[in-house]
């Protein structure tokens, strides 16, 4: 049976351990989805999705029970996605391992900042280390360096030192190499692929509005859960500002037919937005 959504995200914490320069930062209560509840949106959302992104905002392997909730999804017979910044791999790469309902790993290169408080050679090489685990496990493996037009970051050097490090023949990677600062993807090895775009800023109502035409796939292929239980209508809107209601006090199925969720589909229908942080977001043309 095809099911409505391709993805639902769960933000199973919107607390982090980076504080990077491009990002839109927490203004929620910092907060981690207890295993009760996680087990409750999983039944809530099973009948629309088959998949799961364990992301919205903040740092999902910093969750204290994601072994347990990595069990929950497999009982549900979930697949799932994780966005990690790549910080804590190596502490949780027994549990990531050994969870058979993870499918795929996103791991965000570009959250290695000038600033960042984590070596950047020891860093890659915790990255390099678990992909090439994970892969030989069957696990998909996202290496995103979506920094592009960024000045303060040299992709050439993580590359490299990527290659290296991966154990990949420097020459055979020449033609991506020289490409490194295009956007596109590449597959490095079996299961492994690197993903270059251009650095995006997260929609908000302080940013500049438009008044073109826009489609979006949100609420049409993927909807979101934030971390207290408001249900958004994509991964973008990290502050709620779409807020439909809260799947801990009404059904996901009620919230998705209530009135402003409808006029926010039919609003995309017919390419004029019924909400305002769409007028101010770059990023629909990109789902
Ligand atoms: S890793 Fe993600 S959530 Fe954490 S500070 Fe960077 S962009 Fe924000
Ligand atoms: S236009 Fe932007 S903010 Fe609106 S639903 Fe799509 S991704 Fe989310």
């Amino acid at each position: 049976m095809i099911k409505k959504f391709s993805r639902i995200y769960i933000e199973i914490t919107n607390i982090c351990n980076l504080s990077c320069s491009f990002c839109i930062g927490n203004v929620r209560t910092p907060r981690f989805v207890t295993v009760d509840e996680f087990s409750y949106i999983i039944q809530q959302a099973k009948p629309y999705t088959n998949h799961i992104y364990l992301h919205v905002l903040g740092e999902p392997l910093l969750h204290p029970q994601l072994k347990e909730l990595l069990a929950v999804a497999h009982h549900f017979d979930m697949q799932v996605n994780i966005t990690t910044n790549g910080t804590l791999l190596a502490k949780t790469q027994e549990i990531l391992l050994n969870a058979p309902a993870l499918r795929k790993i996103s791991i965000s290169l570009h959250s290695m900042e000038p600033n960042s408080p984590y070596q950047k050679e020891e860093y890659l090489a915790g990255v390099a280390s678990f992909v090439t685990q994970a892969a030989t496990k069957g696990i998909f493996c996202d290496l995103r360096l979506w920094n592009l037009g960024a000045d303060d970051v040299d992709n050439e050097a993580i590359f490299i030192s990527l290659c290296r490090l991966l154990g990949l023949d420097y020459t055979a990677q020449e033609t991506a190499r020289l490409k490194i600062n295009e956007s596109g993807n590449t597959t490095l090895m079996p299961r492994i692929f690197l993903g270059k775009a251009a650095r995006f800023t997260w929609p908000s109502m302080a940013e500049p509005r438009t008044e073109q035409p826009i489609f979006c796939h949100g609420l049409r292929s993927q909807v979101a859960v934030l971390s207290d239980g408001t249900i958004v209508p994509c991964c973008l809107d990290s502050q709620g500002d779409i807020a439909l209601g809260n799947i801990f006090q009404l059904p996901l199925t009620q919230i998705l037919s209530s009135e402003r969720a409808q006029a926010l589909y039919n609003g995309f229908s017919a390419r004029q937005p019924s909400e305002e942080l769409c007028r101010r977001c770059g990023y629909a043309t990109r789902f």
